[in-house]
């Protein structure tokens, strides 16, 4: 039974030296339990799932408790690569290693100090012990063994502060029957929620620098994902649908089994009869209608609860609040924009985090870069671009960009490659 109960399973049973194997002990707590009642018990059952799920490549034991995790690790396995993999665990809120030691205070100080001496460096910095006694018959109480192991520990590090309010760092110590444990720093998960315990949303993936972030964003605040993204082979070079691919795959780490379903919409014939019917002012802003209309549509039909993009509030001219007024009338989805108000150096930052900036900055035009006028509206008004709009057949082609869509399963350890394969989507896929 992969789920013990913590009374049948003393949590720290495992962290013993046993033969040559000994187990590194790991502690997991859980992001934003300020759900309630069913909700958080549906929480912690997704949050376990996860983590089995994105650690099944490791003999690892778990114990689970209410709020935190114990994971013991055998010394075959780095602690590293399992960090790696708890940080595609959606709804953790940290990890740390716990250290097992005598129960001796002086004992406990040596040893944590070259961990906290670590986490320190050369900063002043606030700090605090925090403890607890499971055994009642060791002869201090918790309070006295904080202020204890306090004045050991400053006489050997002066350049730690007590702080009780406010600590930067924390030596939580736990002093049981068989042995003392403690640990000192963590490292930060995803925080958020559970993958998939929010209900299910499109993302509108370009191979651009935003969108994947946002799809990261959704999937950490509790949204399963589909992609969809909109494709103008031969127009655009089929190495910008392989970015997207690539991407996908990337995200796929933190996706319900590490899958995640890409649809690929033909956009060719709408983008050409866009690029040759409609005022340069107005190509971007109508063809983000087309592409939102065709995103509804197929949110609608495969049950998705949103349509999720990349946009940021002033970043570009499709992106006032204007332009996104114009082009948004057009959908029957709600729409959420997870990075409205997030800077480009935010943006950025996540986006290297995730490992999908590389891939992004690869140098191919998408249709929403190629062939675009130099001086867009940032101003567009609906009944213009509706006026446009009459002067194509532009319902005609979306019914067969739809039914011509093709869904790609992109899996996280399975790469696919297309660029090779054609200079078309459609040619690659055959
Ligand atoms: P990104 O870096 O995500 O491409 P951007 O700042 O370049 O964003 P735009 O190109 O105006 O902005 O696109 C705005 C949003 O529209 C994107 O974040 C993405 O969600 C969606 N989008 C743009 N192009 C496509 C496409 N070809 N397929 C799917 N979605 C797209
Ligand atoms: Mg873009």
């Amino acid at each position: 039974m992969l789920f013990r109960s913590p009374k049948k399973h003393n949590k720290y049973d495992r962290i013993v030296e046993n033969g040559s194997d000994i187990l590194a002990l790991l502690l997991l707590r859980f992001g934003d339990l300020t759900l309630k009642g069913k909700n958080q018990k549906q929480f912690i059952q997704k949050v376990k799932e996860l983590l089995l799920e994105k650690t099944a490549m490791f003999p690892l034991e778990y114990t689970f408790q209410h709020d935190r995790i114990y994971l013991t690790v055998p010394d075959s396995i780095s602690v590293e690569s399992v960090f790696k993999q708890l940080s595609y665990v959606t709804g953790l809120h940290s990890y740390s290693v716990v250290h097992k030691c005598e129960k001796d205070l002086n004992l406990i100080a040596n040893q944590a100090i070259p961990f906290l001496q670590e986490v320190i460096q050369t900063k002043q910095t606030p700090f605090k012990v925090e403890s607890k006694r499971a055994d009642k018959s060791f002869p201090l109480t918790s309070q006295e063994i904080s202020k204890a192991l306090s004045k050991l520990i400053l006489r050997e590090i002066p350049l730690l502060k007590v702080d009780m309010h406010d600590p930067v760092v924390t030596l939580e110590v736990e002093i049981r029957q068989e042995a003392a444990y403690f640990y000192v720093s963590k490292e930060t998960g995803t925080g958020g929620f559970p993958v998939g315990i929010g209900g299910k949303g499109l993302v509108l993936l370009s191979g651009g620098i935003d969108s994947p972030v946002a799809a990261y964003l959704a999937m950490k605040k509790g949204l399963a994902i589909d992609c969809i993204h909109f494709e103008s082979t031969p127009l655009t070079a089929i190495e910008s649908v392989q970015k997207v691919v690539d991407i996908t795959q990337v995200l796929a780490r933190y996706a319900p089994n590490s899958t995640i379903r890409l649809h690929v919409v033909p956009f060719e014939e709408v983008h050409s009869m866009i690029l040759n019917h409609i005022p340069e002012a107005y190509i971007v802003t109508i063809m983000r209608r087309m592409m939102v209309r065709i995103a509804s549509a197929m949110a609608q039909k495969h049950h998705l609860q949103a349509l999720i993009n990349g946009e940021s509030l002033g970043q570009v001219a499709s992106q006032t609040i204007e332009s996104l007024e114009t082009i948004y009338q057009v959908s029957q989805s709600l729409v959420l924009r997870p990075l409205i108000t997030y800077d480009k150096n935010e943006i950025l930052a996540l986006a290297r985090k995730l490992e999908t900036y590389p891939i992004s900055v690869r140098p191919f035009e998408d249709c929403c870069t190629i062939y675009i006028p130099k001086s867009p509206s940032i101003r567009p008004v609906g009944w213009l671009a509706q006026r446009y709009e009459e002067k194509i057949p532009y319902q005609e082609a979306i019914e067969r960009a739809i039914q011509a869509t093709q869904v790609l399963v992109i899996h996280a350890n399975q790469p696919l490659d297309l660029a090779s394969r054609g200079l078309t989507v459609k040619e690659a896929l055959q």
